[in-house]
């Protein structure tokens, strides 16, 4: 076949992926939103005939033929089209190399194991959790064997989510992060506390939702192009550069809840929204990498939104939507935005305290999978590191063990990703403010300047790169914690006056 032709071919290929992925990804979208209750089992339906479809597209003879004949003259392409075939031939291939009845074996368990875990986690009822988690470490454990025979299990599922992660490299950075944080903690546990009472009391939901639309704006969200619904848990989902929806949760008693999801989300979508206009329709026009991704919703979240700067931007807004708080200076709600204590909640820590949750996770799945750690024994595992890393005790496994669905949904070894985004925003921080006076720019309202410097360095790549590729790339040195390990001890000694 000629080149050309093969090359049109592709194109089609993933216009008829990406419409399918949409339509799903729709279906999906409506039912985390406004689709009533009822409706459920004809959209498994559907979702199951259009999977069918995909996958057979995917995986058929004349796609498999294509994608091989591509990636063998894969020196003759340009930039853009080498990685797309690089990145779509891998796929085939770790789909080709677990065994089609095991694959789709999996596939059921993990939605089986969510609904499970749904009503387990209600019920706060581990035991009925258990057995699935069991099928679920099996099953993890022996994909990793079928697509990475020559890694342990543990470092195939981090280079599963970020191509190129190891154990080592997580080692390294979560001992960086024990050794300094750990003291700081300590210190900012002893010092006076935060006053944030304020922040509870009555917030009408559509003064919250006057407040979603004003900081969308002025985080530059294209709202043209950008939606936003109301769903229990916050998430982001980007059909394509050209439909992205986030999703926030408001509670009457507290509005910082849904202020922070949306500009973390919202950090979230200005990714998914900035990849080059000709990566639209490919397999590379979304963010690379769920820590990339993380560095991007993280940095909007905290770095830019919880900073002082911000907070000041945003104070006459939140006085105007909410009168109860009129009466507090910009400083009182800068702090209390920032109070750092020790949680139950991953979702719900502050920045200081974030990592720690992390860890916990990141020790446990790695004992899960090398089968040091039984899921028995896996609560109190649990329980007794949140006493060591975090000082508190967990009253039940619905605040514990059951309160995250990742593992439920097959993800292990995603968690490192969280940290590693934070880590890797406080020294993207850094380097932007060598050509950006990032303060400045925060106080004038118009955050342009910062959009750009990040449609510049990470947006526009969307997937062309591989993450770590272009993380050096952004940051113009290696990777280093100690950014962010400096960045929080300037901010909390100068909060917590220590
Ligand atoms: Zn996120």
């Amino acid at each position: 076949m000629e080149l050309k032709q093969a090359l049109q071919q592709l194109d089609l290929l993933q216009r008829k992926q990406i419409a399918y992925g949409h339509a799903m990804g729709l279906i999906s979208y409506d039912g985390n939103t406004v689709a009533p209750k009822g409706s459920a089992a004809n959209r498994a339906e559907t979702l199951g005939i259009l999977s069918g479809e995909i996958y057979m597209l995917s995986t058929s003879e004349e796609t498999i033929a294509l994608l091989d004949e591509l990636h063998a003259r894969r020196e003759e392409l340009d930039l853009k089209s080498r990685r797309i075939v690089e990145v779509m031939h891998k796929e085939i291939e770790n789909t080709r190399k677990i065994p089609m009845d095991e694959y789709i074996a999996y596939q059921k368990l993990c939605v089986e194991a969510e609904d499970i875990w749904r009503k387990a986690k209600d019920a706060n009822d581990y035991p009925l959790f258990m057995p699935y988690l069991k099928d679920l470490i099996e099953y993890t454990r022996r994909i990793a064997h079928y697509t990475h025979p020559d890694l342990p299990v543990y470092d195939a599922l981090l280079d599963q989510y970020e191509k190129g992660l190891t154990r080592e490299k997580c080692d390294q950075f979560f001992d960086t992060l024990r050794r300094e944080l750990v003291p700081l903690i300590h210190k900012v546990a002893q010092a006076k506390q935060v006053d944030d009472s304020f922040l509870t009391g009555v917030f009408p939901l559509d003064k919250q939702r006057q407040l979603s639309d004003y900081v969308m704006q002025v985080m530059g969200i294209d709202r043209n192009h950008c939606g936003i619904g109301e769903t229990e848990h916050p998430f982001t989902t980007g059909f394509t550069k050209y439909d992205v929806r986030i999703t926030t949760h408001y509670y009457e008693k507290n509005f910082a809840s849904s202020l922070y999801s949306v500009i973390h989300e919202g950090g979230h979508a200005l990714y998914d929204l900035h990849p080059a206009d000709d990566l639209a329709y490919t397999n590379i026009g979304g963010g690379v990498s769920m820590s990339i991704h993380e560095s991007q919703s993280r940095f909007y979240e905290n770095i830019i939104g919880r900073s002082r700067a911000f907070v000041s931007l945003i104070a006459p807004k939140l006085r105007e939507l909410f009168p109860e708080i009129n009466d507090r200076t910009d400083d009182e709600l800068y702090k209390a935005f920032n109070k750092a204590q020790p949680s139950l909640i991953r979702t719900e820590s502050d920045e200081l305290h974030y990592c720690m949750h992390i860890m916990v996770r990141y020790e446990l799945e790695q004992k899960l999978m090398d089968g040091t750690l039984t899921v028995e024994a896996l609560p109190q595992e649990w329980n007794r590191l949140y006493k060591e890393y975090l000082g508190v005790d967990v009253p039940s496994d619905r605040e514990g063990v059951l309160q995250d669905t990742h593992w439920a949904g097959g993800m292990f070894g995603y968690f490192p990703s969280y940290a590693l985004g934070s880590a890797y925003g406080a020294q993207m921080l850094s380097v932007m403010q060598e050509t950006v006076d990032v303060q400045s720019v925060i106080e004038s309202g118009d955050l342009t300047p910062i959009n750009c410097w990040l449609e510049e360095h990470i947006w526009k790549y969307g997937g062309l790169y591989e993450p770590g590729t272009l993380l050096e790339t952004a940051l113009g040195r290696p990777f280093d914690p100690m950014y962010f390990v400096q960045y929080l001890k300037q901010k909390f000694t100068e909060i917590y006056q220590l």
